[in-house]
Formats: structure tokens, C-alpha cells, sequence
């Protein structure tokens, strides 16, 4: 053989040995070589489990899909190349056979609302918004509206409100609505909404479960009604993550259940002591026995588990007067973005919120002064620190 083609053909395509990497290996490989004719043809028909082509199926994604099904106990699940393609394929899934009219979550991810209102709503998919902590108002805007899907967050950003999933849920399933759960803040470790009732979950794997800043991904995991029709428009439509960032979600999910617990401690610890400062008018985190939606909260939330998230309000600020709060902070990274090893500070109104229009914020209850940190798994005494020397 002369040199061109041994460069091609050596060292590839080995049968698989028998002895069992400890880890997935990442599978590059965008096709696959079948036994013979026979047995492509009904791969590709989908008739046999197995891999043909990365765009319908890929080992190392595959893997992945296997542990996000396990922690959130659904039925399977489909690894995207974004927490947002994660959700505008979930939308497109479940609005197939549905009324093409999304009720959706007033407190919300900005890029969310930008989805339904810029993407979607040009295609004919209407957008309606309710305030999902309300289930009177719920009840009333799923017989007025009659929407498809109801789409909302276990815990909203940035205000970390937090909502009756399986009273949601029953509401939903009532009127044939599927329950659409962007699960990021939570994550399965806190809730995990199929066993709630919901139809489907997304995540943004960029978040907690991929943990240290190096990949962007999302996952979706549904029940057994919806899960054909995720994996049949996929193969069309090719929403899929790489084998590299699978493999990088993948080994982040094997320590999320820690880092999320240290997470929630230091979040707990840290609120608390905001609560003590004077230049702090208003703290926001899930364990406060005055939170609007404490009731739920001790019904969904496990004990001790409210999240890494905490907001709060400094007292009398404007913009510029958090530009200087934030422009003295050392350790905690300014930068958008949550859920990584490190704590992460932004400020709403000019990052995940700024596209929201005033009056929606308002209704919100987001205001200016509001600074939202995702605490890290660093020491909580030097978090405390860093914060402390730049409240002045
Ligand atoms: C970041 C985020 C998204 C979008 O995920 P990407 O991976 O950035 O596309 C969706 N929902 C929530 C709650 C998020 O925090």
C-alpha cells in the first residue's frame, strides 16, 4: 500500500476489542461501517438499534443520554448543542400535534422569551405569558388561551421563585397542555419534574451539570409519549451535541451531586449573611420562611437543598452604583453565565434581562439595583470576604 492511502486507512476502524474502557471513549466518527447492506438498511429505518450516521446517533452522546435519563428518571433523552436548541426542539416536539400557542412562565430567561417572541412567533407559534406562582390565573389563561404547552423553570432567574409543578401538572394534563420544564436551576439533585407530572425537562448543560465554564450544551429528557417524536424530528433536524462536549458534560454530571451540595451550603451561608448587612435592602433565596412561595418550596425542595443561586438588592443603587459594586469585586468572576466551580456575578437589567421590556420587568418585581450571584464551591469565609471589602 503506498503511504496516501496507508495515511487514511491504518490504525482505524478496529473491531471494538474486549476489554472495556473505564471511561466513554469519544466517538468522532460521523458515520459507521454496518456488517453488511442488510443490516444498514435497517438501521436506517430504525428498525435496529445501532449507529450509522452521528447526526441520528453518536456512542459517546449516547452515554450521556443514558445518565441524564437516570438522574431525572424519564423515559430517554436527546443531548442538544445548546440549553436554547435543547428548547426550541423540546417546543417544536411537543407543539406537532398541538395547538401551536405556548403559555409561558412570566419570570423567565431572557433568551427564552426571545425564542418564542423571535424565532417561533414569525412561524405562527403564538406566545402568551402567565404568572405560573398563581394557579388560579393558570387555570383561567389555559381555558382562555388553550395553548399547547405550558413552559416554565423550576426555579426562575432571576428572582428564584419557585412553582407548584404537580399542581401545574395536573392543570396541564386535564386539558391535554404538555408540561414543558426548563430544570437548569435545580437540577435532578433538588427536583426532578417527570416524577412531578411534567412531560418534559430541558437543561442547560452549560450550567451546573457541565460545571466548570468549558462547554456549551443541553439536554432534553422526556417521557415514553413524547421521546419518539424528540428522537424522530433529531435525526432530521440534527440539534445534536458533539462527542467532544458530550464527553465533557458527561464527566461534569459524575461530580455535579457534590459540587451542588457545596453549591447550596455556601448559597445558604452566604444569604444569610447578606441578611445581616446594612447595605443589603433585600435578599432573595428559596430558605426564607417569608418567601411568596415557602409552601411549595418545602413540599419540592429538599431539606437544606434551595439551590446556588441568590440575588439581592443593594439598598438606594442606581446602574452606576452597582458598575462600582461589581467593579470592586476580586475573586467572584463578573462574567454571564452560572453554575461553574467558581462563583459568577451579573447584573440582570444589563445582562440576561436587558431585552425585557420595563413594564415586563416590573411586573417581574426585577428591579435595577439587583445583583445575581452563582455561588461556587470555593470557601464560603473568602466569598464572604471578597463581597464584604466591596460593599463598603
Ligand atoms: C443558560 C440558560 C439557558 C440557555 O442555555 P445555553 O446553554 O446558554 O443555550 C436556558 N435556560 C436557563 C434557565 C439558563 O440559565
Amino acid at each position: 500500500m503506498k503511504l496516501h492511502t496507508k495515511a487514511v486507512h491504518s490504525g482505524d476502524r478496529k473491531r471494538p476489542q474486549s476489554q472495556i474502557p473505564v471511561s466513554t471513549p469519544v466517538h468522532f466518527a460521523a458515520s459507521w461501517i454496518c456488517a453488511d447492506q442488510a443490516e444498514q438498511d435497517r438501521i436506517f429505518a430504525n428498525e435496529q438499534k445501532g449507529f450509522a450516521y452521528s447526526r441520528y446517533a453518536n456512542p459517546t452522546s449516547e452515554a450521556l443520554e443514558e445518565q441524564i435519563t437516570a438522574l431525572e428518571n424519564g423515559f430517554g433523552a436527546l443531548a442538544c448543542a445548546s440549553g436554547m436548541v435543547a428548547l426550541q426542539h423540546a417546543l417544536t416536539a411537543a407543539l406537532l400535534d398541538r395547538r401551536r400557542k405556548v403559555l409561558c412562565a412570566r419570570d423567565i430567561y431572557g433568551a427564552t422569551l426571545k425564542l418564542l417572541y423571535d424565532v417561533l412567533g414569525p412561524l405562527g407559534v403564538e406566545t402568551a405569558l402567565v404568572d405560573t406562582n398563581d394557579l388560579a390565573a393558570v387555570e383561567k389563561a389555559i381555558a382562555s388561551e388553550q395553548p399547547g404547552i405550558l413552559l416554565m423553570e423550576t426555579i426562575s432567574n432571576p428572582l428564584l421563585r419557585v412553582g407548584d409543578i404537580p399542581a401545574l401538572a395536573a392543570l396541564c394534563r386535564k386539558s391535554n397542555v404538555a408540561l414543558i420544564v426548563d430544570n437548569t436551576f435545580a437540577t435532578p439533585l433538588l427536583v426532578r419534574p417527570l416524577e412531578l407530572g411534567a412531560h418534559i425537562v430541558v437543561h442547560s448543560a452549560t450550567k451546573y451539570l457541565g460545571g466548570h465554564g468549558d462547554t456549551l450544551g443541553g439536554l432534553i429528557v422526556s417521557d415514553e409519549g413524547h421521546f419518539e417524536t424528540i428522537r424522530r424530528l433529531s435525526r432530521i433536524a440534527g440539534p445534536v451535541l458533539g462527542p467532544m462536549e458530550s464527553y465533557l458534560v458527561m464527566r461534569g454530571i459524575k461530580t455535579f451531586p457534590l459540587r451542588m451540595e457545596r453549591q447550596c451550603q455556601n448559597a445558604r451561608g452566604l444569604a444569610s449573611w447578606l441578611r445581616e448587612q446594612p447595605q443589603v435592602e433585600r435578599v432573595f433565596y428559596p430558605d426564607d420562611p417569608s418567601h411568596p412561595d415557602a409552601e411549595t418550596i418545602s413540599r419540592l425542595l429538599p431539606d437544606g437543598l434551595y439551590g446556588g443561586m441568590v440575588s439581592f438588592e443593594l439598598r438606594g443603587a442606581g446602574t452606576p452604583g452597582i458598575f462600582s459594586f461589581l467593579d470592586r469585586l476580586k475573586l467572584c468572576v463578573k462574567a454571564t453565565s452560572l453554575g461553574d466551580v467558581h462563583t459568577m456575578v451579573l447584573h440582570p437589567w444589563i445582562a440576561s434581562h436587558r431585552d425585557v421590556p420595563p413594564k415586563q420587568k416590573e411586573r417581574m418585581g426585577l428591579r435595577e439595583n439587583l445583583v445575581r450571584f452563582s455561588i461556587g464551591i470555593e470557601a464560603l469565609d473568602d466569598i464572604i470576604a471578597d463581597i464584604a471589602q466591596a460593599l463598603v
